[in-house]
């Protein structure tokens, strides 16, 4: 970890004044949050800065549909001014893309956003394919739910799919890495059908939370059958418990599977106090999956993804650049000043605490058995030769199995959520509703959005 390597960070200035809605709990500015402290922890010296060429329409073609991608487009394009044409045309945009509905609004520019922050994913990985950096940062990155024709929990474009495919030019094998506490389901849908790129992901699991997806048989089919790992925890997931699945079997992985490239997708909705969360993570906790990954030298691309207490993604981001740039051990507690000092209140730590109160409802038993059988499985994961082309797929059976479970998990979360004009104010329960934490309180509501955004 010590030694230097040449890291390349992306960001886009602007990013950071697309919005989502006001009660939507995305908040791109957090990216800017992140950023900035960045810049006053002087982080940029070991960093080769890029602004992110937008990614072209034709390239988004790549996996998704172009009908899909016309779609979104068609978002800003100007209104027919007949109320009857432009009220079907969002009705088919609803229906048939899942766009315009509470998880994934329409908003401004929603298309030049998704060119922004994929444009980075992509530009990263070509520069991981031409060796002109060995790390690679896209905070803005990670949107792993959003599928090939159709978006998926605040997600529109899959930047990692399409940075993946990218890393499939030069790299015989890709292992993507998922520690959002949502399952990524959209990777792991891409290539669940092929042996060339590892989908492994850590998250909540319980049947019901979103996606509904990522049990622990959920392997992968045909060739691709042993290639997805998925890793399902229960609430209050903390960091001893975490390491000890993380290292043997990530290290199980690496010696087995023996990839050429990694990708890393970091959301920090796992941390402890996130508003969908329920893990109990600190941001150490976090990024020791960053430090552990690093160890092993190969190019890394590292994105970001869920994360919805802004002040505490502003803190992991920054902090995980320190690990990932070798200056961990230079990072001070107490923040130097910042743009959004006040909203750090109120010990303006960089660091957060572990929630005492909160009961780790993983067992040891549990956790053992989760270990086992991971790695027993793991004994049929060889490093293949890379000969195979890649087309992203599904066979249709898996497909509509997942679907089916998905649908389930979109149901009941559209039972509880109100929608955001609901003047009762009542929000949805813990288990169906993703909106589910106090919308307005404290550091976690509208506050930490500084409202510097639009
Ligand atoms: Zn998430």
């Amino acid at each position: 970890m010590e030694n230097k390597r040449k890291v390349s960070y992306f960001y886009d200035a602007e990013l950071g004044d697309f919005y989502y809605g006001p009660t939507h709990p995305m908040k791109p500015h957090r990216v800017r949050m992140a950023h900035d402290l960045i810049v006053r922890y002087d982080l940029y010296k070991h960093l080769q800065v890029y602004t992110p060429v937008p990614c072209p329409f034709d390239d988004m073609c790549s996996f998704h549909s172009r009908e899909y991608l016309e779609g979104l487009k068609s978002v800003d394009a100007p209104k027919s001014g007949d109320k009857r044409t432009d009220k079907a045309q969002q009705e088919r945009l609803r229906n048939d893309f899942n766009l315009g509905v509470a998880d994934c609004p329409v908003f401004a520019n929603i298309f030049k956003y998704c060119q922004a922050y994929t444009g980075a994913s992509i530009g990263a990985a070509v520069q991981l394919n031409y060796g002109q950096a060995d790390i690679c940062i896209n905070w803005a990155g990670g949107l792993h739910h959003a599928r090939k024709g159709r978006a998926s929990g605040f997600c529109y474009i899959n930047d990692i799919v399409l940075a993946i495919l990218e890393l499939l030019k030069y790299h015989r094998r890709v292992l993507y890495l998922d520690i959002d506490v949502h399952h990524g389901d959209g990777v792991e849908e891409a290539f669940y059908t092929t042996d060339r790129v590892m989908t492994v992901s850590f998250h909540k699991y319980d049947g019901e939370f979103f996606p509904g997806t990522g049990d622990l048989d959920e392997v992968g089919a045909g060739p691709g059958r042993y290639y997805a790992i998925n890793v399902p925890l229960s609430d209050g997931m903390d960091d001893e418990s975490y390491e000890g699945l993380f290292v043997p079997i990530m290290d199980s992985i690496m010696a087995n599977y023996q990839p050429d490239a990694i990708v890393l997708q970091s959301g920090a909705d796992s941390l402890t106090g996130d508003r969908l969360g329920k893990f109990n993570l600190t941001i150490q906790g976090h990024a020791r999956c960053h430090g552990h990954m690093m160890r092993y030298g190969l190019p890394l691309l590292v994105l970001g993804g869920g994360g919805y207490k802004i002040v505490n993604v502003a803190r992991c981001w920054t902090y995980e650049t320190a690990v990932l740039t070798g200056q961990a051990a230079s990072m001070r507690a107490d923040m130097p000043p910042n743009e959004y000092y006040e909203l750090f209140k109120p010990d303006h730590s960089l660091f957060i605490p572990k929630d005492d109160a909160m009961a780790n409802e993983n067992s040891r038993t549990r956790l053992d058995q989760l270990r086992t059988t991971i790695l027993e499985n793991l004994r049929h994961v060889r490093p293949v030769s890379g000969d195979a082309a890649v087309t992203p797929s599904i066979p249709a059976a898996a497909a509509a199995a997942m679907a089916k479970q998905q649908q389930a998990a979109t149901r009941q979360r559209w039972e509880s959520t109100p929608s955001p004009s609901d003047p009762s104010g009542a929000r949805g329960s813990a288990s169906g509703g993703r909106w589910s934490e106090d919308e307005e309180g404290g550091e976690g509501g509208m506050d930490d959005s500084g409202d510097t955004s639009n």
